[in-house]
């Protein structure tokens, strides 16, 4: 039986992507009672060992690892643009104090908020990410898994995970853990990536449904939840915030990747034009999410 990881309910349909990793398949399911996408079965954790050992998850030129090393760093530093908005949006809320980073990879981020004016630490699996952050910005960052940290409650003004949510097994349960470790009002702010809430993921998504085929995703399953606005909203509000705020993003149409054949290529880089114009002026159809739980 399938129990959505949001409500716990078991009722499920198929979403049409799968993903393939070591002789194993992954469906995606779509919860009938709040809409939540997952990838079911959940993985394991000797395969989440493999999936982010050093030798699969920065294997250069791998076809089936996902970056290397040196596309690692050139991502992080890509990334950096939205620093002062992601930032600007924490501010408003919480302009000053302790900030701490969960997954805070090559620590691009955290030093950018170190800059700001917050004392800043952080946590990263990856030790190629520790090295980096200690040696190049000399930031304080321990190694090792959020799951694993012994919570210290309200004990940061602001948490921050970007792109993290999407890749945990027990994605309330760690929210729920962020919240108990910031201060009464204090603030955890989530970056995720939705990219079934963009025109071209919606047009995927009824096409495929209608054709009734399934798209099988290239890159192994480091997504194992995919958020809308909705969902995101719905687990913020679960994991017990006062408060919550999600404001929808989207990448320049020069900094979009396109992966898939000729046609899908065509058909993103088209919409993506009309795309960027409405979730800048509308706040709707964003490939990017910002949520805000305010405690
Ligand atoms: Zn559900």
């Amino acid at each position: 039986m399938t129990t959505c990881p949001l409500c716990q309910q078991t009722v499920t349909r198929d979403f049409p992507i799968t993903y393939e990793f070591n002789n194993k398949q992954y469906q995606a399911k779509q919860c009938s009672h709040c809409t939540f996408v997952f990838l079911d079965p959940r993985l394991t954790a000797d395969e989440l060992r493999l999936l982010y050992s050093d030798e699969y998850f920065l294997h250069d030129g791998a076809d089936s690892g996902a970056h290397s090393a040196s596309d690692y760093e050139t991502a992080a530093i890509k990334g950096s643009v939205k620093f002062p908005e992601i930032l600007g949006w924490i501010r408003r809320f919480k302009p000053s104090g302790d900030f701490f980073e969960i997954g805070c990879g090559m620590g691009y981020f955290l030093e950018y908020a170190r800059k700001h004016g917050y004392a800043v630490s952080g946590i990263e699996y990856a030790e190629l990410g520790v090295r980096t952050c200690r040696e190049k910005f000399g930031l304080d960052v321990r190694r090792g898994s959020f799951e694993e940290l012994a919570p210290e409650p309200g004990r940061y003004d602001v948490i921050f995970m970007g792109d993290v949510l999407e890749h945990l097994i027990e994605p309330l349960e760690m929210l729920t853990k962020a919240r108990s470790m910031v201060k009464a009002s204090g603030v955890v702010a989530l970056e995720v990536p939705s990219m079934f809430n963009s025109l071209t993921g919606r047009c995927a998504t009824v096409g495929m449904r209608l054709f009734g085929t399934k798209k099988k995703m290239t890159l192994p399953p480091y997504h194992v939840n995919e958020f809308t606005p909705k969902t995101l909203r719905a687990i913020i509000e679960r994991a017990g915030f006062r408060e919550t705020l999600i404001i929808q993003r989207i990448k320049p149409p020069s900094a979009i990747t396109l992966r898939g054949s000729g046609f899908e290529k065509a058909v993103k880089k088209i919409l993506h034009y009309p795309n960027y114009g409405l979730t800048k002026s509308l706040g709707v159809f964003g490939d990017r999410l910002l949520g805000i739980g305010i405690k």
